[in-house]
């Protein structure tokens, strides 16, 4: 009656998900200040004042245009000011015609995968990794095959990577900063990447996209910077989103950048604008589609995450917990105390800490704790976090 493949996507069980509505039904039975939900990658930031002012200036618009239909891969106005940004602020030569409105960085994925996909086609993927990449790559009748990142300092692994890259790969995703290690890929590491996938496919002679997932570019602590790949790797299609750079997840925009370095880079944008056009993905939300336009440099308040990060940081390292010093998003990726890391989640969670275990994101041995909260709910989760290791370590 109805397609198994989707049956089983919308029945099987999100541990991410479930433990966020485990979350608020707790908080209902026990009090909101009892339960320390960390499961989530919500931003606990207001968006900036520029965008409700930005806002306010588009509803004195006509509402027939304001709320009407753009053109499929959105309005002139609003691809032209994100292109000029980017060439501003990475010295690329992008114009309009390389930028397709999106709603967030789902739909950029998908968009682009089955964009550049046939049926059969490999992706990498380097765990740990957000979950969503398998579905997407599944969906395109692809597969997704996992690369660890390295152990000790979650850069890519480029000799792992090397070692499955295959005539049938169409693409390397990769996320940096990174949700859930919350590593960023230096220079030097993507550079490397570059040069293997160049070999591969001279060596080939086929095409592989770097697809870069990047909602997080913007969070970023302690001065670190994050290398524009498109000016690495020509065959580069950059994925953005502004749910986390402005805190506007709900309202689903964002965009696909199709490097115009890429040999035949028309024929690739022709091809997202009919794969957004297959998958339903046309004129993003009308009304933040104006607002991107007058907000599109407005810089991230990453403050409140820092001050989180430090506090979280300080707290647990006080404590004995080992984690991976994050250097952007607001994830901080933690040694499960014991190696199965669903029975340590699931111990933590009797002291009403919701911890994601790794498992979520395709490897062993950690949780990821989202760290997009209020300052007050890291400072009084410390306790539970001093109970928890005290009943592992005595
Ligand atoms: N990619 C990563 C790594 C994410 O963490 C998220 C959201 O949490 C997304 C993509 C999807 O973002 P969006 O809300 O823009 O669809």
């Amino acid at each position: 009656m109805v397609n198994e493949k989707m049956y089983d996507l919308g029945s099987e069980p999100s541990a991410i998900r479930e433990l966020f509505a485990y979350g608020l039904a707790r908080k209902a039975e026990i009090g909101a200040d009892k339960v320390f939900d960390f499961s989530l990658g919500n931003p606990s930031i207001p968006a900036p004042d520029a965008v409700k002012q930005a806002i306010v200036e588009l509803l004195d618009e006509p509402p027939i245009s304001l709320h009407g239909y753009t053109p499929a891969q959105g309005t002139p106005g609003v691809r032209s000011a994100i292109a000029d940004s980017i060439n501003r602020r990475f010295g690329m030569k992008a114009t309009s015609s390389n930028i397709y409105m999106t709603a967030g960085a789902a739909a950029s994925l998908a968009i682009s995968i089955n964009a550049v996909a046939d049926a059969g086609d490999e992706f990498i993927v380097v765990a740990p990794y957000f979950p969503e990449y398998r579905i997407w790559i599944e969906a395109a009748d692809c597969t997704c095959v996992e690369v660890m990142a390295r152990e000790l300092d979650f850069q890519l692994d480029l000799a792992a990577i090397e070692a499955v890259v295959t005539p049938k790969t169409k693409g390397v995703i990769v996320n940096s900063p990174n949700n859930p290690v919350g590593s960023v890929y230096s220079e030097e590491n993507l550079r490397g990447l570059a040069d293997v996938l160049r070999v591969k496919q001279e060596e080939f002679g086929s095409v592989i996209y770097l697809i870069c997932d990047e909602p997080y570019r913007e969070i970023v602590y302690e001065g670190v910077n994050v290398p524009y790949v498109p000016a690495l790797y020509d065959n580069t299609i950059v994925c953005y989103s502004y749910s986390k750079s402005l805190s506007l997840p709900g309202e689903r925009i964002g965009y696909i950048y199709v490097s115009e370095r890429m040999p035949e880079w028309n024929r690739a944008y022709a091809a997202i604008c009919g794969a957004g056009r297959a998958l339903g993905f046309v004129c993003a939300p009308s009304l933040f589609q104006g607002v991107i336009e007058k907000c599109v440099d407005v810089p991230t308040d990453v403050a409140a995450y820092a001050e989180n990060r430090e506090l979280l940081c300080q707290g647990l390292a006080g404590l004995g917990y080992e984690y991976v010093e994050p250097q952007g998003a607001f994830y901080l990726w933690v040694k499960a105390l014991e190696p199965d890391e669903q029975a340590f989640a699931a111990r933590a969670k009797e002291h009403e800490l919701l911890l994601v275990p790794s498992t979520s994101f395709g490897c062993t041995g950690y949780v990821r704790i989202g760290y997009c909260v209020s300052k007050e709910t890291i400072a009084n989760s410390m306790p539970a976090f001093k109970a928890l290791m005290e009943e592992y370590r005595g």
